[in-house]
């Protein structure tokens, strides 16, 4: 500037008190030739015309008042309080696409149950000016009751799982076992609306479960059949018709084996442990030597089982040899002489010990060989 002016001064030596200002750049609204933004506005005139963030004086949020599930951005949730306003807060805002450098911060106080004072702080820089607004709003929740509450209102349901026992009746301690793992499998799989018990309760013969979902039905039966072994069977039934489809409900039919993993069973005139389940069957291992071999369903239907695995014991180890170990029976405090098993390694301090056929057995495969779950 001061170089033009210099020049000037000495290129028209007669002409002094020229416009300083012509050809320079001033505001297009107040002619101001402050610093100036790309619009050709003035700061102040940018800033009267230029909004950062727009954000309604009241926000309407829904909760469900049976299971307190929020809907939010369309979905329905567990959200925390704070969380959820935050949440509102941010499908609700309205931002200049232009601004960068954004911040919210949001403060919030407790009106009642339902309304919550909210004070919004939004800063941001637009074509680099610096832009900050305070918004306060009022959130009000309302109660509306979510489509999962709706259809288990409703006992809207898709599917049955039916536990039973092949071969006898369900104990309680089965019916726990395998009730209880559908909340461990609800809990370890995306979450879903439909994916909820719609009733329960005992039947003739075992435990029926009916839920919301035919998906839900089969992922927790093959959960269970992985954990308990056993068999499936899935019938559909038409109960309708809806926009040209039959509309079914599905039944699965689990059936737990009459045994658990580790039982001992007796087969060939010789001692087995249910090792593992496949498919069709069992994995069984000898007690005696290392051999394994299967067994269908219906193999396993034949046989018996001599020591259930919840009636094993483990025992100290408090003397031993090559071959034997001495421990004490907690049943009378005496102490008894138990054959090691094939594949003690003698370093185990303890031993898994059986009642089979009146004598105590230790068994392989926990002390040191394979551990199957
Ligand atoms: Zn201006
Ligand atoms: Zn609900």
């Amino acid at each position: 500037m001061v170089q033009d002016f210099k020049r000037g001064v000495d290129g028209a030596k007669h002409t002094g008190g020229v416009n300083m200002s012509l050809g320079k750049a001033f505001c297009v609204v107040c002619a101001s030739e402050d610093e100036l933004t790309k619009d050709r506005l003035c700061v102040p005139c940018f800033k009267e015309r230029t909004t950062l963030s727009k954000l309604p004086d009241t926000i309407q949020g829904f909760r469900c008042p049976k299971c307190m599930m929020y809907m939010h951005d369309g979905r329905w949730g567990h959200h925390e309080s704070d969380e959820y306003h935050q949440g509102l807060v941010e499908e609700k805002l309205e931002v200049e696409n232009r601004a960068d450098a954004l911040g919210i911060a949001i403060m919030t106080e407790e009106i009642d149950e339902r309304n919550t004072r909210l004070s919004v702080q939004v800063t941001g820089l637009i074509d680099g000016v610096q832009f900050e607004d305070i918004h306060s709003s009022i959130t009000r929740i309302s109660n509306s009751v979510c489509p999962t509450c709706t259809r288990k209102a409703g006992n809207y349901f898709e599917a049955t799982v039916q536990l039973r026992s092949s071969g006898r009746k369900l104990t309680e301690d089965e019916l726990t076992s395998l009730r209880g793992t559908f909340d461990t499998y609800l809990e370890s799989i995306d979450p879903d609306p439909m994916f909820f018990i719609s009733k329960e309760g005992k039947v003739a013969g075992g435990f029926d479960v009916v839920l919301g979902s035919k998906a839900l039905a089969r992922g927790w039966t093959k959960h269970l059949l992985r954990r308990f072994g056993g068999t499936s069977k899935e019938t559909n039934s038409v109960v309708g018709r809806k926009d040209g489809e039959d509309l079914t409900r599905l039944t699965i039919s689990y059936r737990k084996p009459a045994f658990n993993l580790r039982d001992v069973i007796r087969r060939q005139g010789r001692y087995w442990l249910i090792f593992a389940w496949q498919k069709d069957g069992a994995v069984i291992s000898s007690i005696d030597r290392q051999e394994r071999t299967g067994l269908t369903w219906r193999d396993l239907e034949k046989t018996s089982v001599e020591s259930e695995a919840k009636d094993h014991l483990e025992v100290e180890i408090l003397k031993r040899d090559s071959s034997a170990a001495d421990f004490m029976d907690p049943n009378d405090w005496k102490v008894r002489t138990v054959s090691l098993p094939y594949d003690d390694d003698g370093s185990q301090a303890t031993l898994h010990i059986a009642l089979i056929a009146d004598e105590w057995v230790a068994l392989p495969g926990m002390n040191g060989g394979e551990v199957n779950e």
